[in-house]
């Protein structure tokens, strides 16, 4: 599902942020990337999809090189591949329903069929009574559901989270990571990046630990490897 071949990142100011990285990542893998903070593992992130590009190597999602996708076509990309963010990133003007509509690629859809799938992703992240709802009328926790359904509402093959928890309390955080999990067991492929040790050790999955920008641990069964 996805194959990163001798990637480099090296940003304009000289940071090497990236230095030669060959992972592979199966369909409907759960992976955890961990590692020191400035260790590279945004940017690992940011690369797959398509938010940076890689100085050197190639990067293929599913049967796509991203390298070779055009400018203009990367906002459909990103509807194959989901992304959620630390901080949620809604639109705060546009309810729940809109803010996951807003994201559904709709190509001569019916607006009986574009409910009907909002409200089914609505009711996956368990939010269907919230629907009418303004994000800052909801709960931290809440709101990252709504980036969830937001992230999966075209059904992507690739979920890609960065530090989904990272703001949120240990029993949210549960909750969303229940989620993540039920997503999974449904075929989506998972690489999520967390600093939060209780669930990397608890949810045994696939553990990438990144280092200097180098993959410095893979395991299948890992456990988060650092203090905090
Ligand atoms: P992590 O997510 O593990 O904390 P990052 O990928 O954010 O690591 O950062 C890796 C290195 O790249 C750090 O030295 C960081 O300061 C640098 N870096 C990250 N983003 C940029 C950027 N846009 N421009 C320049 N340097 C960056
Ligand atoms: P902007 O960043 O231009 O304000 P949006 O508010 O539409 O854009 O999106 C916020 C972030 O969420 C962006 O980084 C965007 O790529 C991402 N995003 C939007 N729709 C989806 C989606 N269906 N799946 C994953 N990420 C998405």
């Amino acid at each position: 599902m996805i194959t990163m071949k001798e990637v480099w990142k090296t940003y304009p100011n000289g940071v090497m942020a990236i230095n030669g990285i060959d992972i592979h990542i199966d369909k409907s893998e759960f992976v955890y990337v961990v590692g020191p903070s400035g260790a590279g593992k945004s940017t690992f992130i940011k690369l797959m999809y398509r938010e940076e590009k890689p100085t050197r190597g190639s990067i293929q999602i599913g049967d796509e090189e991203l390298s070779k996708v055009k400018e203009r076509h990367i906002p459909y990309l990103r509807r194959r591949i989901g992304v959620v963010f630390q901080d949620f990133k809604l639109l705060p003007t546009l309810s729940v329903y809109e803010n996951v509509a807003f994201a559904l690629e709709v190509i001569e859809e019916s607006k009986a069929n574009i409910r009907k799938r909002v409200m089914q992703v609505l009711e996956i992240v368990r939010l269907k009574n919230k629907a009418r709802f303004l994000p800052q009328e909801l709960s931290g926790g809440e709101q990252q559901r709504v980036a969830i359904a937001r992230a999966i509402v075209n059904n992507p093959s690739v979920l890609i989270a960065d530090e989904p928890t990272g703001n949120l309390d240990p029993e949210t955080s549960w909750e969303i990571m229940k989620i993540l999990e039920e997503i999974n067991n449904r075929g989506t492929t998972i690489v999520m990046a967390t600093h939060n040790k209780e669930i990397v050790n608890t949810m045994r999955k696939r553990v990438i630990a990144i280092e200097g920008g180098r993959v410095a641990r893979d395991e299948a069964k890992g456990d988060y490897g650092y203090e905090r």
